[in-house]
């Protein structure tokens, strides 16, 4: 038998608890993982309050992440022993994830954890990074350079942004950080942001052009910001768009696209096909400064996912919440 946290559901609506499963509750799936590590992100706090419909089957085990070492193998590629990380896929949605000690997934979701990469620095990295390289690799393919200009971050200090941060400035690029948390700007500045700015004035209802400032931007928000972002965009730029930290909605016009040029690239790390996964991957482990990585980090056991997936919800967390199910 083994830990986990299971999300149940009743006429009362959705309660999740931590519980003890045995084999028999693993889902179906060609590769059992036993999991050393998992991740604390905005998704999973959807998912454990029931905020957003993230759950689509229950009982269902949250968490959309994790890192582990196959523990058995049925799948031509994996074999016991090896490391592997797991992102998306519909895992901690609609198939059991990384709150638990365990987890049987397909082996065609997996990517084996490169050389150089520990369990627990792959979620510390976690689909906020990944997700973070992700959108470099498109700003990149775009042909931004760090002499293209300044690249704003937007939610620089929760997940995705501050992994941002941490890459385009070790890439040399010059990083502008937005953030509603002023008291972080220090903070940032330690990830390598030449810049800290107040995220209010992004928040406002946004006009079609705005002065050009930014020769390319990550979004985590979406809403108001994301539209600003566009109207401040220079000519010929690109925005890699990931997230709804703000708002679902997109209230911009044709004028950034018609009249300047501008590229928004949607970034989806759920069904990202293999191959660029494991691209991602190898990029992080050349690009992202590991040991400033650690200074991201706070590691919760599965006792403490409950208050921490508030937290994230409320824009309370900083950086990169791993989460140790042994
Ligand atoms: P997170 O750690 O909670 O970070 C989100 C940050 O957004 C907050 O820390 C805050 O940063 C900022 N923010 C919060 N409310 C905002 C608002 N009303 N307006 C503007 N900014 C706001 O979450 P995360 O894990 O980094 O995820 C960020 C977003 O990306 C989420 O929407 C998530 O669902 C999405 N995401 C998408 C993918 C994908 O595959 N497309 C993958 C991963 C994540 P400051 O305090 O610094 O302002």
């Amino acid at each position: 038998s083994f830990s986990a946290i299971e999300i149940t559901k009743d006429e009362e609506g959705q309660h999740a608890k931590l519980t003890t499963l045995t084999e028999d509750d693993l889902m179906a799936g060609d590769v059992t993982v036993g999991v050393e590590y998992s991740a604390l992100n905005y998704k999973d706090g959807l998912a454990m309050t029931g905020k957003a419909p993230v759950v689509r089957r229950f009982p269902l085990v949250p968490g959309i992440d994790f890192a582990g070492t196959v523990t058995s193998s049925e799948h031509p590629a994996f074999q016991a022993g090896d490391k592997v990380v797991l992102n998306g896929f519909g895992v901690g949605e609609v198939h059991s994830g990384g709150f638990s000690q365990m987890a049987r997934v397909k082996g065609d979701w997996l990517v084996k954890l490169p050389e150089g990469l520990t369990t627990r620095q792959a979620m510390a990295v976690g689909t906020a990074g990944y997700t973070s390289m992700l959108c470099v690799m498109a700003l990149e393919q775009h042909g931004v350079t760090p002499a293209s200009g300044d690249i704003l971050v937007t939610g620089a200090a929760g997940g995705v942004g501050s992994v941002a941060v941490l890459l385009l400035a070790k890439l040399g690029y010059r990083v502008v950080a937005v953030t509603g948390r002023m008291a972080e700007a220090e903070y940032l500045k330690s990830l390598g942001a030449a810049e800290v700015i107040e995220r209010q004035p992004f928040g406002d209802k946004p006009k079609p052009l705005a002065k050009e400032l930014w020769a390319g931007a990550v979004d985590v928000a979406g809403g108001n910001t994301l539209a600003n972002v566009l109207s401040q965009i220079r000519y010929g730029g690109a925005v890699a768009a990931c997230g709804l930290a703000e708002s679902m909605n997109l209230p911009t016009s044709v004028a950034p696209f018609i009249l300047r040029g501008v590229t928004l690239y949607g970034i989806d790390s759920v069904m990202a096909p293999i191959a660029r996964r494991e691209q991602a991957w190898q990029r992080i482990v050349r690009d992202l400064d590991l040991a400033k990585l650690e200074s991201l980090v706070s590691e919760i056991s599965l006792q403490e996912v409950p208050a921490a997936a508030e937290a994230i919800l409320a824009g309370k967390i900083r950086g990169r919440t791993i989460v140790k199910p042994g």
